[in-house]
């Protein structure tokens, strides 16, 4: 029997999440987190049986502790919550599903307790990747990337020795604006970036997805995950998002995984690495297929994947102010504050404010984020 806690339980990768618990007698569900989705995380609750949840706000907690006075779980609020879910002793492996930084604590902390990490929370590793891997490295603890390029690299990368990789190749599908131009970009509406041509994902990361800062924080995650140089990943637009990534090796031999685009597969790899367990679903049917295409990514237009390299390649606290800047200029174009080309403006206007620390702690970390998004509230009268 294998024990999940899960952080991010009733958004789009947890609820995946529990959907392979379904299918998989050997998953047991000790500890969930949400947001504020009460109404699910009854459901789960009542489901899945945890032990410990969480959700944000002390209010709803209590909310949820009436509506489940008829069962045995302990229910506590915001940052102590998720740090409890996430050291709890009952858990084998802490299932990060949650957006944004606020991953950061909760995962070092389970870290310190040797649990391993399957992670999806890519802002954690954007930010802390320079404190969260070597602290795993010390604690013997397994950072598995649930990400689906991160897992097809992972995947492509059994059987064959680190020291021999050449590069890695990040595959795009380049989103829902592919081809255009910033003219035509110019009145975007969210409705429009919401809608993924191949993926049903999360709104932030569809809006990630959209103006390509997904790709770049996928190569700062890279960076970290395999231990590589920067000059070693290049992002291949390939619009099929058939082959999830690739790796190429010192003699130019190329190891891709491809399949169709369905996030249940990175999660179980993940869960069940180095097993593979059957998955029902689609297939990909190469008669049907016929071809599949790759592009360079344009960067000119879509500025913030070249903001996010520029970001990677300065590194220190650079990376969380990209990071920072960006989930408040998505929140801001989500409620229709600012417009969708404003997204990359606000975070260069972000970065170029920012002075730069070197090897940042996590309280430096968090400064950083809360100063970026002071300076966003200023500017904008918020
Ligand atoms: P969603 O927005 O669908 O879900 C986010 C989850 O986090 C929800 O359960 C939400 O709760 C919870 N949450 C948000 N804020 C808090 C908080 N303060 N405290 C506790 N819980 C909180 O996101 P996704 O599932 O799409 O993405 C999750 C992570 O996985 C992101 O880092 C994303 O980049 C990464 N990822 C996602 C992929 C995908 O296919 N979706 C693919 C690859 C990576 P609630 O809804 O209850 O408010």
């Amino acid at each position: 029997m294998k024990r999940l806690a899960i952080m991010g339980s009733t958004g789009s990768i947890g609820t995946q999440t529990l959907e392979i618990v379904r299918e998989n007698k050997d998953l047991e569900v000790v500890a969930l987190a949400a947001g504020k989705n009460i109404d699910l995380l009854e459901k789960q609750v009542r489901e899945f049986r945890p032990k410990l949840v969480s959700l944000q706000e002390e209010k709803d907690c209590k909310e949820l502790a009436v509506r489940l006075s008829d069962m045995d779980v302990t229910i506590v609020p915001g940052m102590e919550g998720l740090i409890q879910i996430a050291e709890m002793e009952e858990s084998d492996i802490l299932v990060t599903a949650i957006v944004g930084m606020i991953g950061i604590r909760p995962t070092i902390a389970a870290i310190k307790k040797k649990k391993d990490i399957a992670l999806a929370n890519k802002e954690t590793l954007v930010t802390a990747g320079h404190i969260i891997m070597p602290l795993a490295a010390k604690m013997g603890v397994s950072i598995l990337p649930v990400d689906s390029e991160h897992s097809a690299i992972f995947q492509s990368m059994q059987g064959n020795k680190k020291e021999q990789i050449h590069k890695l190749l990040i595959t795009a599908s380049g989103g829902p604006f592919r081809g255009k131009t910033r003219e035509q970009l110019q009145n975007i509406q969210v409705e429009d970036a919401l809608k993924h041509p191949n993926w049903s994902m999360g709104s932030k990361i569809t809006i990630d997805s959209s103006t390509l800062v997904n790709k770049g924080l996928e190569v700062m995650e890279a960076k970290w995950l395999f231990d590589v140089e920067l000059d070693q990943i290049q992002v291949v637009v390939h619009p099929q998002s058939i082959i999830h990534s690739m790796v190429e090796y010192v003699d130019g031999g190329i190891i891709a995984q491809l399949g169709t685009p369905d996030m249940k597969l990175p999660i179980q790899y993940a869960l069940f690495y180095p097993d593979r367990r059957p998955m029902k679903g689609k297939r990909v049917d190469f008669y049907e297929l016929g071809s599949i295409t790759f592009e360079k990514p344009d960067m000119e237009t879509f500025t913030g994947l070249k903001l996010a390299l520029q970001a990677a390649e300065m590194g220190g606290s650079v990376p969380t102010v990209f990071n920072a800047a960006n989930e408040k200029a998505v929140s801001l174009f989500l409620n229709r504050k600012i417009k969708y080309l404003e997204i990359p403006e606000v975070i260069e206007m972000c970065m170029e404010k920012h002075v730069r620390l070197d090897n940042p702690s996590v309280e430096q970390i968090l400064e950083a984020e809360k100063e970026t998004y002071d300076y966003i509230n200023e500017k904008y009268g918020l």
